[in-house]
């Protein structure tokens, strides 16, 4: 996979089989996000354990995300749907039966405080924003309110509240029940709907902690409040969220985009991950395209630096969820070949030696044209850090836990990869590194790659203090020999130095004279009988990745 930017695909109904996970990771989904708006313990247990199937029959992980419900002000249940119209009167509260004088305009709602919360002249929001209602009057237990904009209004549909501060708490009964499910089965992430302040995050992570987890929080921007104390949030999660649906209803959509963007400059400022959400692709929930709009909504996201890109109903609940993820995975790589300029790195703390030698081995892989940038990493944290700095080369997470590799599948830029080391011989640490990497076919003879290490030391945390360019080649044949083989040319010598050569077989490719040979045996080799008819126009020794190929010319 070359996209570097991630995908996070909820699922539902439409997407929860380990048949369709399956596909949905073939197609690109790095994130698997569980919305507990919907469903049981008993179903999310059965998706959890769908999803750690399916990774190990395409054998790659995905993260899971555990988004929690949140204080959602819903409307009650409903005996039949209600006609609201423009100018009306209704009553609204959470009164089991209708109050007097109101018995055929009542609105009940599941939320307790909300006479007590609301104020005069304060708007109520139903069904993302469809239908707006305002407050004339606080009764002693319902509100009063005047239908600015009607319609028909059904049983638990959605309230949102933009003017008042709602006063129920951020972690509700059945969040933290949801909370310690996620925990209890090993979730990798989890989010927090409806945050308003870094208090908000800071609480769930104590509870995390002291259910001796350390599961990262993902903080959701739906609220105007979140957006208004955005710093002390972003500083407080682990990652951000931009909820752009409820976030759209409360602040509306006119301003979205301009917040979208003021936090995700934030976030990158800082190295936050970032996920973009909801209606990206919305009108591929019944449709196999999405539209022009939504296309160029995706790609913006990216040009605007988001980490993450995520879907909700289409993945979840649509007709193509695999179409989705295809077209969002398709639409982000093509984006990235017209990246915007490297963030600048003038807001970042250099001062640290990791951070140091992080942007310097990337910059190194971009000049090298290195293939990767290895990162060892025990927890993750230092490809975090590589990750904001956004390196032109791809990051190679490497490391031996599942649950960091997962942890990484959110990180822009990073590939994540399993190595666990043979402890018998922890000498030939890098080695052993790379002749899996040519397993896996993620290296080739002739690349280059970058890895930070300390003295003599890759797999030992905190201690880089070097950057070593490693170039891919067959270990060493017939050491015994001669290291240089040398012919004579017309007014001239070439000289190849086996022990630099990576056989590449590059030489081989460009010479037209057929002067270079490679078998797998004795490796490259020059024909002498061809040797001559030399023009020394230096294409080999240009395609040379390692320098191992000189051409003398006397005549010079
Ligand atoms: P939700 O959050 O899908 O849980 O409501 C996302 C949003 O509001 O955009
Ligand atoms: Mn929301």
């Amino acid at each position: 996979m070359s996209r570097r930017a991630k995908i996070v695909g909820t699922l539902g109904p439409s997407s929860n089989s380990v048949q369709i996970i399956e596909k949905l990771i073939l197609e690109g989904l790095n994130v698997a996000r569980m919305n507990m708006s919907h469903g049981t313990h008993e179903s999310h247990k059965k998706v959890l354990e769908n999803i750690r199937q399916a990774s190990r029959n395409t054998g790659y992980e995905v993260a899971v995300l555990c988004d929690l419900q949140g204080p959602k002000i819903r409307v009650d249940k409903l005996e039949e749907n209600l006609k609201l119209q423009n100018d009306e009167i209704w009553a609204i509260g959470s009164l089991k039966k209708a109050p007097k004088g109101f018995e055929d305009k009542y609105i009940p709602t599941t939320y307790k405080n909300l006479v007590s919360d609301a104020r005069e002249g304060a708007r109520v929001l139903f069904d993302d924003g469809l239908l707006e209602a305002v407050v004339e009057k606080k009764r002693k237990d319902f509100l009063e309110v005047k239908i600015i904009e009607g319609g028909l209004l059904k049983s638990n549909k959605g309230i949102n509240l933009p003017d008042i501060k709602v006063s129920a708490p951020s972690l509700t009964e059945k969040d933290k029940e949801d909370l310690i499910f996620g925990l209890k089965n090993d979730v990798d992430y989890i989010a927090l709907s409806f945050v308003r302040t870094a208090d908000d995050v800071k609480q769930v992570k104590y509870l995390i902690h002291k259910l001796r987890k350390s599961t990262p929080i993902i903080a959701k921007i739906e609220k105007p409040e979140a957006v208004d104390n955005i710093e002390e949030i972003i500083e407080a999660a682990d990652c951000i969220m931009i909820a752009r649906g409820d976030m759209g209803v409360e602040v509306g959509n006119h301003l979205v985009p301009h917040i979208q963007k003021k936090i995700i400059n934030l976030c990158n400022s800082v190295g936050k991950p970032v996920i973009t959400a909801t209606q990206m692709l919305e009108s591929m929930t019944t449709n196999a395209r999405p539209t022009r709009a939504e296309a160029n909504d995706v790609a913006n996201a990216i040009w605007d630096g988001t980490d993450a890109v995520m879907l909700s109903g289409e993945t979840a609940s649509g007709d193509y969820p695999i179409q989705a993820i295809k077209m969002m995975s398709k639409i982000v790589e093509e984006a990235e070949k017209n990246p915007k300029e490297r963030p600048l790195l003038r807001n970042t703390d250099l001062r640290s030696i990791s951070a140091s030698l992080q942007v310097a081995s990337s910059l190194v892989a971009e000049k090298t044209d290195a293939r990767w940038v290895i990162s060892i990493t025990q927890s993750g944290n230092s490809c975090l850090k590589m990750s904001r700095f956004r390196s032109k080369k791809r990051v190679l997470g490497v490391t031996n836990s599942l649950r960091v590799i997962r942890k990484m599948c959110l990180y822009w830029g990073i590939t994540p990869y399993f190595f666990e080391s043979d402890p018998e011989s922890l000498s030939n640490l890098p080695d052993q590194m790379i002749e899996k990497l040519k397993k896996s076919n993620l290296v080739a003879n002739g690349d280059k790659v970058v890895i930070t290490h300390g003295d003599g030391k890759y797999f030992k945390q905190g201690t880089s203090n070097s950057i070593r360019v490693e170039i891919i080649k067959e270990p060493q044949k017939n050491i015994s020999e001669d290291q240089f083989i040398e012919e004579k040319i017309d007014s001239g010598r070439i000289i190849l130095d086996t022990a630099v050569c990576a056989s590449c077989q590059n030489c081989v490719q460009v010479c037209p004279h057929n002067i270079w040979t490679y078998d797998k045996k004795s490796g490259t080799g020059i024909d002498q009988t061809k040797a001559m008819s030399c023009t020394k126009d230096m294409e080999c020794v240009s395609k040379c990745p390692t320098g191992a190929i000189e051409i003398i010319d006397t005549d010079l």
